[in-house]
């Protein structure tokens, strides 16, 4: 089993596609283990996007994590972060693939709805970014022959 942090978007919050995005990751079979909605700050959203903070597109990035709530969630199941980043599909909108999210509610750059983390270390820091460790529950998942 793996835990992810994914984040509801300000873009996906504004627009009312929380459910619907949730709805996504609940019939794929994920165990949600911790969820929260949450301004970002513009220190949390600097920790949070480290590796981008010298890039030209980082203002407008801020200011658009910033702008409106985020749900912050903590999803889990069997190769979680792997399946939820392909459950994305490409960071452009316009490039994701037909089927991702992204390639079925966004057209943009920037506003591509959900974040992922990347890989198990992003994974492990992502989830003490935003969450205590008694926030994620530990109840048994079901796991039935439909998710193996
Ligand atoms: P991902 O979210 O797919 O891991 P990155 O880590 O490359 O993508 O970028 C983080 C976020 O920064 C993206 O999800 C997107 O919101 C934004 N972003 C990335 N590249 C650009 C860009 N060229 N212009 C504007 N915003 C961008
Ligand atoms: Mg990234």
């Amino acid at each position: 089993m793996q835990r992810t942090l994914v984040l509801l978007k300000p873009d996906c919050v504004e627009r009312r596609l929380i459910g619907r995005i949730i709805g996504r990751f609940e019939d794929k079979g994920l165990n949600i283990v911790a969820m929260k909605l949450i301004r970002i700050t513009p220190d949390l959203a600097k920790q949070h996007y480290a590796e981008h903070v010298s890039k030209p597109f980082y203002p407008g990035l801020e200011a658009f994590i910033t702008a409106a709530p985020v749900v912050a969630m903590v999803l889990e199941g069997l190769e979680a972060i792997q399946v939820v980043r392909d459950m994305l599909g490409a960071t452009s909108g316009l490039k994701a693939a037909a089927g991702t999210i992204r390639g079925d509610f966004s057209s943009s750059r920037q506003m591509n709805l959900v974040h992922a983390s990347d890989g198990p270390d992003a994974a492990s820091r992502e989830i003490d970014l935003y969450f205590q460790a008694e926030e994620v529950l530990d109840y048994a998942p079901v796991l039935t022959p439909w998710m193996r």
